[in-house]
């Protein structure tokens, strides 16, 4: 009897331990994330590891043998739901996670497509996403995947089942705030920021809890501002002013003064910081708040354990041309050094030290930049050319309703926008997928109102060459040099993947997902996914073989925003699906 009754106590202990072990083993863990990049069997993270390189290891597609990449796969995201799809899939244990449009998630089997699961998220009316109803993609840790949602909201599932395992509110979609970017994991922690910067919100970075939802931190992005952390029982409690109130900011423009950190972050393990670019100041017209206007249109490395600010670089202070400064900052080794590039809107490509932030290189990427001369390498700051700002429409000798109109470039949409660049430790080049356009601008009064756009501004977008607006560009980081481009005729709206094979993967909004030689430039293969690609691509191995993947959908900002481009882009057709290939074996 007594032996019997201490063998189940032993079974009972095995069972609880096995169950134990099992849960740990099928779970996603700090060290996984940490190594992304170097596992070519997984995709865990926004980037293709924290860092954002989006370089794969695999090699086994290359030059030479990209002519057999066939498709194996397609499945569409289905629904009268179209518009953009930005969203980049992940990979975990032949499972792909891939978000759409609308807030939408779906688990698939890896080689097949077969679907999982699929997750829809019932969206209120009167959602304000400023720049079409698009999702970048999840995040995954431990049994959950977590995304954003259009009406600000963040949701994690159980990655098996599809089962809504939290939910938690960012901030009131009624003021503008919604999530479109794919959450980053660090440290284990989930690291988010807010959309919303056409609407006066407050930029953010917030740390969680990504298996509860439970609030770790919030730092804003706007000088003035309260930072909090917060207690077991989820109590706020102050952990200082961003800043210092009204250094940067006149009056109270503080109080709605944008700063949105709209596509989400990367982060280093060797530094142990957090990197998140934020938004445009608002309003869009920049004479109501004279000053440098901090930490908008900056690059912000965070200590992710605290959330306390650790340095910061602002690419464009006072901006007054929708400058956002939210592109990926990406970390990498450089004559010995850790330090991260960023292509900029502004048309600057900036190299900072990673662990401290002292600019090293600033060039521009694009041909034509008339809003700054050249940035000061010892001052760090732009060289402004003042007749190049739109003007203040109070000004004397106009009647109050409209400043002088300049012809600026880049146009807002930028020599760069959301779609992220690739780095080759390989070639030492970036891969930029860069646009050509200016805007005629000008400023008007505004008033903040709730939940109104809050510009004061006007404007029209316009191709600067005949030929093309986008061009995939390989640049020198060292140099600046233009090593190679691949011109197209659209706007690029899509991301970058580089690759061991010594190949560069882009998508074009004309729909082709092509490749391209990293060291020439010249094309080597691509495929008509059937509508405009505007998400970057992934690779992966699985069973020996090395799969590639690319979300297909046309839409994003530029049909929304693009002006005269607009126009030129009304040809091509939306859709909504992921597209799968590896190489055909003969
Ligand atoms: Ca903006």
């Amino acid at each position: 009897m007594k032996r019997k009754w201490l063998t189940t106590l032993v079974l009972m202990a095995c069972a609880q331990m096995g169950a134990h072990t099992a849960a740990q083993a099928a779970g996603v863990t700090t060290a996984m994330i940490e190594n992304d990049a170097k596992n070519p069997t997984s995709v865990l993270s926004w980037g293709m590891g924290t860092e954002g390189q989006r370089y794969s290891v695999l090699d086994k597609v290359n030059v030479s043998t990209v002519k057999n990449l066939v498709p194996v796969w397609s499945m569409s995201f289905g629904g009268e739901k179209q518009r953009g799809q930005e969203s980049q899939p992940l990979i975990h244990e032949g499972k792909m996670y891939v978000t759409a449009s609308y807030s939408r998630i779906y688990a698939l089997d890896a080689r097949t497509g077969k679907k999982l699961w699929k997750y829809e998220h019932r969206l209120p009316e009167g959602i304000m996403p400023c720049c079409d109803v698009v999702n970048r993609g999840a995040a995954i840790y431990g049994n959950v995947v977590i995304f954003g949602t259009l009406d600000a909201q963040l949701v994690a599932l159980d990655k098996d089942t599809g089962k809504v395992v939290w939910r938690d509110k960012i901030d009131d979609y009624k003021a503008g705030y919604s999530y479109t970017a794919a959450p980053l994991i660090a440290e284990g922690l989930l690291l988010t920021g807010v959309s919303g910067g056409e609407f006066g919100v407050v930029g953010r970075v917030e740390a969680r809890d990504p298996l509860t939802g439970k609030m770790v931190w919030s730092r804003p992005m706007i000088e003035g501002h309260m930072g909090h952390k917060f207690d077991k029982d989820g109590k706020a409690i102050d952990n200082g002013i961003t800043g210092t109130t009204n250094a940067t900011w006149p009056g109270e423009t503080w109080k709605t003064g944008g700063a949105a950190t709209w596509l989400g972050g990367s982060y280093d393990a060797t530094t142990k910081l957090a990197y998140f670019g934020t938004g445009n100041p608002g309003p869009w017209n920049s004479h109501v708040r004279k000053g440098d206007n901090l930490y908008s249109a900056s690059t912000v490395a965070l200590d992710v354990k605290t959330g306390q600010i650790k340095w910061h670089y602002q690419t464009t202070p006072n901006d007054g041309w929708d400058y956002d400064g939210v592109n990926e900052f990406v970390t990498f080794d450089m004559d010995g050094k850790r330090v991260g590039a960023k292509a900029d809107r502004n048309g600057f490509f900036y190299v900072n030290d990673a662990a401290t932030g002292k600019l090293i290189n600033a060039f521009p990427f694009v041909k034509k930049v008339t809003w700054a001369t050249s940035i000061d390498l010892k001052t760090g700051k732009p060289n402004l050319d003042p007749t190049n700002r739109p003007g203040d429409p109070t000004a004397a000798g106009g009647d109050g309703t409209k400043g002088k109109a300049v012809f600026s470039a880049p146009g807002f949409l930028g020599g760069k926008n959301q779609m992220p660049m690739a780095y080759s430790p390989k070639t030492g080049l970036f891969y930029v997928p860069t646009n050509e356009w200016g805007m005629d601008i000008w400023n008007e009064p505004i008033t903040y109102k709730k939940g109104a756009a809050y510009l004061g501004a006007g404007f029209t977008i316009k191709p600067l060459f005949d030929d093309h607006i986008g061009s995939l560009r390989a640049i020198d980081p060292k140099t600046g040099k233009v090593v190679w481009e691949v011109k197209n005729e659209a706007p690029l709206w899509g991301g970058v993947m580089t690759t061991a094979g010594n190949l560069v993967f882009w998508g074009t909004p004309e729909g082709y997902l092509k490749a391209a030689d990293a060291t020439t430039g010249k094309v080597v293969w691509e495929f008509q996914t059937g509508s405009g690609v505007v998400a970057p691509p992934v690779a992966w191995e699985q069973d020996g073989e090395q799969f590639i993947s690319v979300v297909s959908g046309w839409g994003g900002a530029v049909p929304l925003w693009g002006g005269e481009v607009a126009k030129k882009v009304n040809l091509l057709e939306q859709g909504g699906s992921v597209w799968v290939f590896k190489l055909h074996k003969n």
